[in-house]
């Protein structure tokens, strides 16, 4: 069980976070959807450990065990994983090198990661020729949530937060992408937050949960049935306007690991 108690955080002299509270079993599949500027990539990052945020109270465990306060390559070793909404390029590091150090970190084979690679790469139908480039240096919008999604493949974590996976995706990539991420949560009992904004992305994912986000916090959930109502009516039923907030900037580059290259 990945649960997140009362979580409230923010960067430094602003509250992003007001209290969530979620609670993702292993094999469920969580959608959390809401307006731009609602904290769901930051509600991401502060679970994965993203330098940058300040935590100002709550709690985040797997299985009861505390993960605030540990560094991000901690929490993936006890199971969590983030495919970033913008995945970073890492020039001089292939993704096989990176896939064989993350799965000795975390105790398996280094030498089983090549054909788990190749056999990953195959499901989600990413090119082999693009596994020999350096880490999504290069690639496409498309082929970058691919890989991000290869590297669940190999990896296997307990829980996975897919900050906007489909965007970017056409069809067919979209479905595939979908798809393997389903058959995950059977497979190895993935539990899944799978942040999105559109219903498409939930026809294969089948989520069990809706949650709506909206200033920082879960204002509603419910059923699979109400991603294809919000998509319909919006949020303005929920009285929110974070759409319309003047945005404060990106975060200074050099300071932000994870930062989008291309903002
Ligand atoms: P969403 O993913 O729902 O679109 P975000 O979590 O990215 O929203 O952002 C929520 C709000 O917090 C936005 O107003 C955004 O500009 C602000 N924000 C998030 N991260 C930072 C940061 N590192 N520095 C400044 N503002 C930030
Ligand atoms: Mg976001």
């Amino acid at each position: 069980m990945l649960a997140i108690r009362d979580l409230a955080a923010g960067i430094t002299g602003r509250r992003i976070l007001n209290g969530i509270n979620l609670e993702v079993g292993s094999g469920e599949v969580h959608a959390v959807m809401g307006p731009n500027g609602s904290g769901k990539s930051t509600l991401a990052h502060v679970v994965m450990g993203r330098p940058g945020y300040e935590v100002l109270g709550g709690s985040v465990t797997i299985d009861g065990v505390e993960l605030l306060g540990e560094p991000t390559w901690r929490r993936a070793q006890a199971g969590l994983f983030l495919a970033l909404q913008y995945p970073i390029e890492v020039p001089g590091v292939s993704l096989e090198e990176a896939m064989e150090e993350a799965v000795a970190a975390g105790g398996g084979e280094r030498r089983s990661v090549p054909a788990a690679v190749t056999r990953e790469a195959t499901r989600i139908g990413l090119d082999e020729r693009i596994l020999a480039r350096a880490l999504n240096v290069d690639l496409s919008g498309g082929e970058k949530k691919r890989n991000e999604t290869l590297q669940l493949g190999v990896l296997r974590p307990k829980f996975a937060l897919l900050d906007e996976i489909d965007s970017g995706l056409d069809v067919d990539a979209l479905r595939a992408v979908a798809r393997r991420v389903e058959e995950a949560t059977e497979e190895f009992g993935l539990g899944v937050l799978a942040i999105t904004h559109y219903s498409r992305l939930l026809r294969e994912l089948r989520p069990d949960v809706i949650h709506v986000l909206s200033q920082g916090r879960i204002v509603d959930s419910g059923g699979p049935e109400m991603a294809e109502e919000l998509e319909r009516t919006g949020y303005a039923a929920y009285g929110t306007t974070d759409g319309q907030e003047p945005s404060p900037g990106p975060a200074p580059a050099e300071a932000d690991p994870f930062a989008d290259p291309l903002a």
